[in-house]
């Protein structure tokens, strides 16, 4: 009762003390996400997504080994509404009812990769700049020498060493120009780093040495990356946090769906626990947007394994975004063209920054802060 009417009195106040238009812009900023976690999930389609598993793949004994009936159990269900939540239970039963995800190409809503080249260094070069390079053509490319958002947000009032990335790949160390960065970019194979860590820190900086290189020398699985990045920020509450993920990719360019579908489950929780370690915590909660992307997409039917230039819907894509200032619409239903430069300027603007670079840069997506 008391602090009910010493708001309005407050309110009535600085009314009075501020003109209407500053009292619109004061409002509107307090409605901003002040922290933003950019999640890159590497080559994972819509059609999952938003389909759930593929019958035909699940059955194929080309692309799984042992039991079908054990795939079918865990990710089958004649619904595709009960398909798709038995596959990603966080996105479909907490992301869709507090925020939004474009991409269901079933419904004409289109998300397009826009580099010419369908793959991953070029993909997160787009996604991370803005821009399409076009002379990022591989993933050998060295050091990528463009502006990032989050270099940019790095230099914004009050986020200055408080941008970090933990990243799956060496290339998208390179992608973010780590050697000439003073952000924190964590690649293969390097432990968080200072003398006062906390013991889950600790941990995580040990397991990564244990893990089975089971994608090469040049590759963390997601679980150590994860494993990294939620110790850092329960103990060093950094502002924007990058997570880049690459499983999902590895398992499809091997032919294995099973593998496949039981890792992106596991990151739908992962992402899920993420949140709410974040809004369990004053620093984090209800001040946080989470925004999720792919890098590229991947091919259909037996070309689901791979993607590139030559591999027909692997430049389809998708996004999900939810935090305060994103309206809870779910699943976008309006027939749209997305493009992944767009995802830059989108998420500076969650943060209340215009970003610009010195090249031009994809257009806000105007419906995500709507
Ligand atoms: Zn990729």
């Amino acid at each position: 009762m008391r602090s009910k009417n010493g708001f309005m009195i407050v309110s009535v106040a600085l009314i009075t003390f501020m003109s209407f238009s500053a009292w619109k812009a004061f409002a509107q900023k307090k409605n901003e996400s002040q922290n933003l976690v950019l999640i890159l999930i590497d080559g994972y389609r819509w059609r999952e997504l938003f389909r759930g598993a593929d019958q035909g793949l699940l059955l194929n004994t080309k692309f799984n080994s042992g039991d079908s009936a054990r795939r079918f159990k865990k990710y089958w269900d004649e619904d595709p509404e009960v398909r798709k939540k038995k596959l990603m239970p966080f996105t479909w039963n907490y992301i869709a009812a507090h925020g939004q995800l474009y991409g269901n190409r079933d419904l004409g809503n289109f998300v397009n990769v826009k580099n010419p080249y369908w793959i991953s260094y070029p993909g997160r070069a787009e996604v991370l700049s803005g821009f399409v390079d076009s002379a990022i053509k591989s993933n050998s490319y060295p050091n990528n020498s463009n502006m990032n958002v989050l270099e940019f947000i790095n230099g914004q009032k009050n986020y200055k060493d408080k941008v970090v990335a933990f990243t799956c790949w060496s290339a998208s160390g390179r992608c973010l120009n780590k050697e000439n960065s003073k952000m924190l970019i964590s690649v293969p194979w390097e432990n968080i780093p200072g003398e006062r860590l906390t013991d889950a820190e600790i941990l995580a900086n040990e397991i990564q040495h244990y893990a089975p290189k089971t994608f090469g020398d040049d590759e963390r699985l997601n679980f150590e990356v994860y494993a990294l990045a939620k110790s850092y920020i329960k103990a060093k509450h950094p502002k924007v946090i990058y997570l880049d993920f690459g499983d999902p990719d590895e398992y499809a360019h091997d032919g294995q769906y099973e593998n496949y579908l039981d890792d992106i489950h596991y990151l739908d929780e992962m992402i899920g626990k993420l949140w709410n370690m974040m809004q369990a915590d004053k620093f984090y909660k209800g001040k946080t947007t989470f925004f999720i992307v792919p890098d590229h997409g991947r091919g259909s039917g037996d070309q689901w394994t791979d993607h590139g230039s030559s591999v027909e819907h692997s430049n389809e894509t998708w996004f999900m975004a939810m935090g305060p200032g994103i309206s809870a619409k779910g699943e976008m239903k309006m027939k749209t063209q997305i493009f992944q430069d767009q995802y830059a300027k989108t998420i500076a603007g969650l943060l209340g920054f215009d970003y610009t670079a010195p090249k031009p840069v994809g257009k806000a997506i105007e419906s995500v802060k709507k």
